[in-house]
């Protein structure tokens, strides 16, 4: 179905980035990888599909790297077709306790990058009238949690520039809309089971239960496979309509 196509997934190295990337290749579409740590796993996995890959290593809080990186889709693929701003961080602390350092740097990554790859996006797609840009935003985009004052405001923005973004351009075949997930277990969420087990002095088992038990009314982890999935259909002609929408995929978090 998409055949043809060029999709840039930020932070694809892992997680959510990496199941998106790995459900769109699925449907023929070239992927341009980026995020850090091991490349080489990633890249065999989408290569495997049959489709054609890129990387760029830019650093989402660089706007001179997402520079780097668009132009580089551009030179290699012709530009992006399909634009997932996934990339994200996670620092969990109070406001008065918040470090200003992990502040920026949240807002810098999980919001401003999103800003810059769109906006480098956006001409390309105006031009050939077809586009998708798919923002992987939060529950914490619709509702806030204690102790994530940087995160919340940053997915509450993506949701916002989703918004606008997609007005700008309702009357032309390009689409901006946001994914807003419960808990998925990838790497940033183990992070916070295992500080909770730590603190609580339970084993990661029960510390999961009570991450969940506390907000995701299903009990159960969202899948990055669900997530991609998602991103399918929002890149079908089912989604030519589909505009400014920020679509939970929360175990009903956000219905309570
Ligand atoms: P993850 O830690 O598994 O993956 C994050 C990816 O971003 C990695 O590829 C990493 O290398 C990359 N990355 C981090 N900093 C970067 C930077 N400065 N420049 C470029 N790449 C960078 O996390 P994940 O859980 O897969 O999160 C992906 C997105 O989904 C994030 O935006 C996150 O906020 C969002 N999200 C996650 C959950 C969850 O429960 N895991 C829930 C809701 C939303």
């Amino acid at each position: 179905m998409l055949a043809g196509k060029t999709a840039l997934v930020t932070g694809s190295t892992s997680g959510i980035g990496l199941g998106i990337a790995l459900s769109l290749a699925r449907q023929g579409a070239n992927i341009v990888l980026n995020g850090f740590g091991d490349v080489q796993a990633p890249r065999a996995q989408v290569e495997a599909l049959g489709v054609q890959v890129g990387y760029h290593g830019a650093d989402m809080s660089k706007p001179a790297e997402i520079e780097a990186m668009m132009a580089y889709a551009q030179a290699e693929f012709g530009g992006v077709d399909i634009l997932v701003n996934n990339a994200g961080i996670q620092h969990v602390a109070t406001v008065e306790d918040f470090p200003v350092e992990r502040w920026d740097a949240v807002i810098a990554i999980n919001l401003s990058s999103a800003f810059h790859t769109t906006r480098l996006a956006l001409p390309g797609m105006q031009a050939r009238n077809w586009g998708r840009i798919i923002n992987v935003a939060s529950v914490h985009g619709l509702v806030g949690s204690a102790q994530k004052s940087a995160y919340v405001a940053a997915k509450h923005g993506v949701v916002g520039l989703t918004k606008v973004t997609a007005l700008e351009n309702a009357t032309t075949g390009v689409t901006c809309n946001a994914i807003c997930p419960g808990w998925v277990l990838t790497p940033l969420v183990q992070k916070q089971v295992d500080a909770r087990a730590a603190a609580e002095g339970v084993d990661v088992a029960e510390a999961t239960r009570r991450l969940l038990g506390e907000k995701q009314p299903s009990l159960q982890f969202t899948t990055p496979e669900e997530l991609g999935e998602l991103a399918v259909f929002l890149s079908s002609p089912a989604g030519n309509n589909i505009r400014g929408v920020a679509w939970n995929v929360d175990g009903g978090w956000t219905a309570q």
